[in-house]
């Protein structure tokens, strides 16, 4: 593409501003590492959805709708002040799409304010030059995008050419730090657009993560030869990825069994729009408790709860909490009883940063 070669330039304004948050972002994530391995009693990552609704309507997503209302404003502050005096380190909102949500910058200012780390995870069609410089004087520090595609489709718009002028205007104007996940596996059409689209990513100065897409009833499958080869040139372009320190990444893509302790409904959580915690993006409905009623207890209970999803768990954010509590606390209860999802699900295997699902 001839945008790949395209040289896009930050102002020295924006570069200076650009390695102050980095280097604060860094100090903040070391100091968030240390408290997690000095205790196991706060949340470490918390996922919030303040806007269910999405502009957009990808045929694999199972996390959005058409139709639902923001958050209220007040609302969300409630929720953000719980997940505070829980001891939260990180909060990603996510959704649906965030930037749809009329007051997000109040919703990020107010993570800032309560001292934790804020990251988002959009499908940047909303992005702009004016979009962008309210996000940097909100505070955000983490952005991901996930690209599907170089060339829109019938099953996702998310594509290098429909971005490609939006992440420009990233690599040019944003002071947080931009990660570009892109897509491998079952229903991918063309395999090298993931490639493509990491080295574009990179080309700007983002890094680049990639996710596995699998069709099937729960089990891994391995990507073929020609994928592999294409998942670990990705991989390698996006080194500067805290992914890399997971060899879970390796473990999706030959389709194999992942042993690990899943910290969800802990040192995870994921707050639903409706205000309720669940494990996951994946396992939603449990333990479906609002946030207000959540206790310290529970919380306890369920970092020594074995998941059943665990081994063939395709939630890499979630992955990369459990390595700060991987090496102690063997899980020994069993959850309550939950009902299977009558109908397989198309899954998206996040490997990176954030879920992606945007
Ligand atoms: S799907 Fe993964 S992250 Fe979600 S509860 Fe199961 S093991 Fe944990
Ligand atoms: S994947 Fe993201 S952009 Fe696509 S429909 Fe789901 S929430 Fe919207």
């Amino acid at each position: 593409m001839a945008e790949e070669t395209k040289v896009v330039r930050a102002t020295a304004k924006t570069l200076l501003r650009r390695r102050l948050r980095f280097a604060r972002t860094r100090v903040r994530e070391l100091r968030m590492i240390g408290k997690a391995l000095a205790s196991t009693k706060h949340p470490i990552l918390v996922h919030v959805i303040p806007m269910r609704r999405c502009n957009l309507a990808c045929t694999y997503c199972n996390e959005f709708d058409d139709v639902s209302n923001p958050v209220p404003l007040a609302e969300m502050k409630t929720r953000l002040d719980l997940l505070a005096e829980m001891g939260t380190s990180i909060i990603t909102i996510s959704g649906g799409e965030p930037l749809m949500h009329p007051e997000l910058d109040e919703v990020i200012r107010h993570i800032r304010r309560r001292g934790m780390i804020a990251g988002m995870i959009t499908n940047g069609f909303y992005l702009n030059q004016e979009r962008i410089e309210r996000l940097n004087e909100a505070g955000l520090e983490h952005l991901q995008i996930s690209i599907d595609n170089v060339a829109p489709d019938d099953v996702s718009k998310k594509s290098l050419k429909t971005l490609d002028g939006r992440l420009e205007m990233l690599a040019e104007h944003a002071v947080f730090q931009v990660n570009i996940n892109s897509v491998l596996g079952s229903g991918v059409k063309d395999p090298e657009d993931a490639l493509k689209i990491a080295q574009r990513a990179v080309h700007l100065g983002f890094t680049s993560t990639v996710g596995i897409i699998h069709d099937n009833n729960g089990q891994l499958k391995p990507l073929g030869e020609h994928e592999q080869g294409i998942f670990e040139a990705v991989m390698e372009l996006g080194k500067r990825s805290f992914s890399r320190f997971n060899d879970f990444q390796h473990n999706v893509a030959r389709g194999k069994e992942h042993d690990w302790r899943c910290r969800s409904g802990s040192r995870y959580l994921y707050i639903c729009e409706d205000g309720l915690v669940h494990w996951c993006s994946q396992q939603r409905g449990y333990p479906g408790i609002p946030l207000a009623e959540y206790t310290p207890e529970m919380r306890h209970r369920e970092y020594f709860t074995e998941k059943f999803c665990a081994a063939r768990c395709t939630v890499s954010c979630v992955q990369q909490v459990g390595i700060l509590d991987n090496w102690r606390d063997p899980q020994n209860l069993k959850p309550m009883p939950m009902t299977p999802p009558a109908t397989p699900q198309t899954q998206l295997v996040q490997i990176g940063q954030g879920r992606g699902d945007s």
